[in-house]
């Protein structure tokens, strides 16, 4: 049997119209002879509409009740388009996570498959039925109903490949691949052919919003093929695959950035064991992330300098529990709000010599100053004012080839 996965993102469903386009690809599938399991996401804005809902009722809503709620606009836009799919003739049916049933643990509100039950679908689709099923929810041991955090439906239709042994995932969204770079702040982004697994997550958690991170590592693990396409326009996608599947590995496969980051320097603070923990215990009970930590050297061997990086929404809470730790000493708190984090990913330059050097070299003559660096196998990321970040990636886009 040829089972093709199907998922659909909420703009691809974001109206009636979108949605008889989405019918559309389903029975261009079917006429290729393919088996398809339909995915959807909640038709776009719903998602939001309801966590906003949740939170006027309660700022504390229950969690068990909140994935009731926020998984319930999948259960709309899947019967909507088994509706289409009916209409034209096709025989099909939408089936709700709990109905199959797809097992999550027991986490609520980000929630992670470990089962699903493959016979009742497998049956309807060997009948010839069309399933479409809701992404992002699912029911735990507790019978209750449980969802796979924001951008979840992705993870449904990884898991689905894996389980039903898919020949092909195909995710449908609003952009017709996976850039090298984002194309709005930079015209000549090209798009990437194939990324491995490992670029991918590293792009997706570093900011490109193609995919949820989550669910890229549940297609490494699982080893599913992924195709990234447009469901607006008819072009060839990006497909996310191992290592080993592409040929010619570039040295840097792509550029992410954020917009959204704080540095905060710690003046001052006194050199001794244990210090930087004891600075870092409240943000991690408090789960703020410390993204770049730099701490200098002292020149006196009595006093260093400490800096990092955390998202922009956690600095009051960071700097006041800084504030309020009695356990450390420093002269001086420097916060600073315009900052953003560059990064060049290629998993190609685990074998080559330079790449360091040709980023720094790359920034300098475009005379941006790095504020922190910080790197990691398959990654370099660099700390910048954020009026440099487009020459930044022009210089960087430029300098690595990338340009289309
Ligand atoms: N509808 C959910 C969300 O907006 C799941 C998804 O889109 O993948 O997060
Ligand atoms: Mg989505």
């Amino acid at each position: 049997m040829k089972i093709v996965v199907l998922k659909f993102g909420g703009t691809s469903v974001g109206s009636i119209k979108r949605i008889n386009k989405v019918a559309e690809i389903v029975i261009s599938y079917i006429k290729k002879k393919y088996k398809v399991i339909v995915v959807s996401s909640a038709m776009s804005g719903i998602t939001n509409d309801l966590i906003k809902k949740s939170k006027e009722i309660s700022q504390n809503f229950n969690k068990e009740e909140y994935d009731v709620l926020v998984s319930s606009g999948e259960q709309m836009s899947c019967s909507l388009i088994a509706g289409r799919l009916n209409h034209l003739g096709y025989n099909s049916r939408s089936w709700m996570g709990w109905q199959i049933p797809i097992i999550t643990n027991e986490v609520h509100t980000s929630s992670r498959i470990i089962d699903i039950y493959k016979s009742k679908i497998l049956n309807y689709i060997k009948k010839g039925g069309i399933p479409v099923v809701t992404g992002f929810q699912g029911i735990n041991i507790n019978q209750r109903i449980t969802s796979l955090g924001r951008g979840g439906s992705d993870a449904t239709a990884i898991m689905i490949a894996k389980f039903f042994k898919a020949k092909k995932c195909v995710i449908y969204t609003d952009v017709d691949g996976v850039y090298t770079t984002d194309p709005v702040i930079y015209k000549k982004a090209s798009k990437i052919k194939v990324i491995s697994y490992e670029e991918m997550l590293e792009m997706a958690s570093l900011g490109a919003k193609v995919m949820q991170p989550l669910s890229i590592q549940d297609a490494r693990l699982n080893r599913v093929n992924i195709n990234v396409k447009s469901s607006f326009l008819k072009k060839e996608g990006t497909l996310i695959t191992k290592k080993k599947n592409i040929l010619n590995n570039k040295i840097i496969r792509g550029i992410s950035f954020t917009k959204n980051d704080a540095k905060v320097t710690l003046v001052g603070v006194k050199d001794k064991p244990g210090i930087a923990a004891s600075i870092f215990k409240p943000f991690h009970q408090n789960l703020i992330n410390v993204d770049m930590v730099v701490q200098n050297i002292s020149a006196n061997g009595k006093e260093t300098d400490l800096t990092f990086t955390i998202k922009l929404d956690d600095l009051n809470k960071t700097v006041k529990l800084i504030k309020r730790n009695k356990s450390i000493n420093y002269r001086n708190i420097n916060v600073d709000k315009n900052v953003s984090k560059v990064s060049i990913v290629g998993v190609g330059m685990v074998t080559t010599p330079g790449v360091t050097y040709r980023m720094f070299s790359a920034l300098a003559r475009t005379n941006i100053n790095i504020l922190v660096i910080s790197t990691s196998e398959i990654k370099i990321s660099v700390l910048i004012n954020k009026k440099n970040l487009k020459k930044s990636i022009t210089a960087l886009h430029k300098e690595f080839k990338l340009d289309k």
